[in-house]
C-alpha cells in the first residue's frame, strides 16, 4: 500500500517534533531571503492545493487514526489566510480525534497580519504552538541577516500569539554576529526574550552546511566566526541577562558543543556556572567534539 503522504524534500521540522505527524502544506519558505539561511533554497514556495492535503489526511486517518501530534511544514504556514488554515486545523480534529497539538513554524510578519479573534480562532481549532526563529533581538544585526524583521515586530507578533493563547517556541542563533556583533547580539536577544517570556526558548550555535567561505560570501556583513570559547563567553553574557519567570530553557542541538536545559530564571545560575567551566576549564566538561555536532 502507497504512503498516503507525499513530501517535497528537504523536510524540517524542530527537534521537538521528532514523534509528531507531519503534513506539508506549504512548500518552502515564502521569505527565504535570510543570509544565513540554507534550509528551503532548493525550493521556490508554494502552496500545496487545499484538496491535496485534505485527502492526505482522511487517507492517513483511515490507516492510524490514534495520531496525538501534527506538525505542519514547511517553512511558515502562517502566511496562509485564516480561513485556509481553519478548514486544515479543522478537517485533522474531525480525522484525529485524540489529537493534542497541531504547531508550525511562524515568522512574525505573518502572525503580526492576523487579528486577534483569527489567532484566537486558530488557537481554538488546535493551533496550540508556533516556533519562532527570532535568531536575534539586535536591530543592526537582524537588518544585516536580511531577516526582515525587527525587535519590535518580533515582541509585538509574539505577544499577540501568546494572548490569544499559543504557545511559543523561540530560538536564538549563537555566533550570528560572529566577533564584531557579539556583545550586542547577546545583550538586545536577551532583551527581546525578557519581553515576550516564551514557554520555550532555545539556542543553537551557527553552522556553515555549504562552507564558511559560502556563508562569508552570503552574509551581508563582515564576518569573523567565534571559537568555542567565545561562543560560550556570548551564551553566557546571553543568559546573566535574561530576566524570564517560567522559561524551559535548552541548549542541546547537534549544533551546540555543550548541553544545557534549565528553567529560567530557576536554574540562571547554574547554567551560567556551568559556562564558566567550558570558558575556564573545558577539560572538566563533556564537550561535543566537532565530528558529533553534525554539520
Ligand atoms: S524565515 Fe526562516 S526558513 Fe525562511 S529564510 Fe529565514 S530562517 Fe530560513
Amino acid at each position: 500500500m502507497k504512503f498516503p503522504i507525499e513530501y517535497n524534500e528537504p523536510l524540517f521540522r524542530p527537534p521537538s517534533e521528532a514523534l509528531s505527524l507531519i503534513f506539508q502544506i506549504t512548500i518552502g519558505c515564502s521569505w527565504n531571503k535570510c543570509s544565513f539561511c540554507e534550509m528551503y533554497t532548493s525550493k521556490k514556495f508554494t502552496v500545496k492545493k487545499e484538496e491535496d492535503v485534505i485527502k492526505e489526511i482522511i487517507d492517513y486517518s483511515n490507516i492510524d487514526p490514534d495520531v496525538r501530534k501534527v506538525f505542519l511544514a514547511d517553512g511558515n504556514v502562517m502566511v496562509l489566510s485564516s480561513s485556509r488554515l481553519i478548514r486544515i486545523l479543522t478537517q485533522l480534529n474531525e480525522s484525529f480525534p485524540h489529537l493534542r497539538r497541531i504547531s508550525a513554524y511562524a515568522m512574525p510578519q505573518d502572525i503580526i497580519q492576523k487579528s486577534k479573534e483569527e489567532l484566537k480562532e486558530l488557537y481554538e481549532s488546535g493551533l496550540k504552538l508556533l516556533y519562532i526563529g527570532i535568531e536575534s533581538g539586535d536591530d543592526e544585526l537582524l537588518n544585516l541577516i536580511n531577516k526582515g524583521e525587527t525587535f519590535s515586530t518580533t515582541v509585538e507578533s509574539i505577544n499577540k500569539a501568546q494572548e490569544a493563547g499559543i504557545q511559543t517556541s523561540v530560538m536564538i542563533i549563537n555566533g550570528l554576529g560572529g566577533k564584531k556583533y557579539s556583545r550586542q547580539h547577546s545583550i538586545n536577544s536577551a532583551r527581546v526574550v525578557n519581553e515576550i517570556q516564551p514557554h520555550y526558548l532555545s539556542t543553537l550555535v551557527l553552522s556553515y552546511p555549504l562552507g564558511l567561505e559560502h556563508y562569508k560570501s552570503r552574509a551581508g556583513y563582515d564576518f569573523e566566526p567565534l571559537n568555542k570559547k567565545e561562543l560560550f563567553e556570548e551564551l553566557k553574557l546571553f543568559i546573566e541577562n535574561t530576566n524570564l519567570t517560567s522559561t524551559i530553557f535548552r541548549s542541546d542541538h547537534a549544533s551546540n558543543y555543550l548541553t544545557l536545559k534549565g528553567i529560567l530564571s530557576r536554574d540562571k545560575e547554574i547554567l551560567v556556572e556551568r559556562l564558566s567551566l567550558a570558558i575556564n576549564s573545558p577539560g572538566k566538561l563533556y564537550l561535543r567534539p566537532e565530528w558529533a555536532r553534525g554539520l
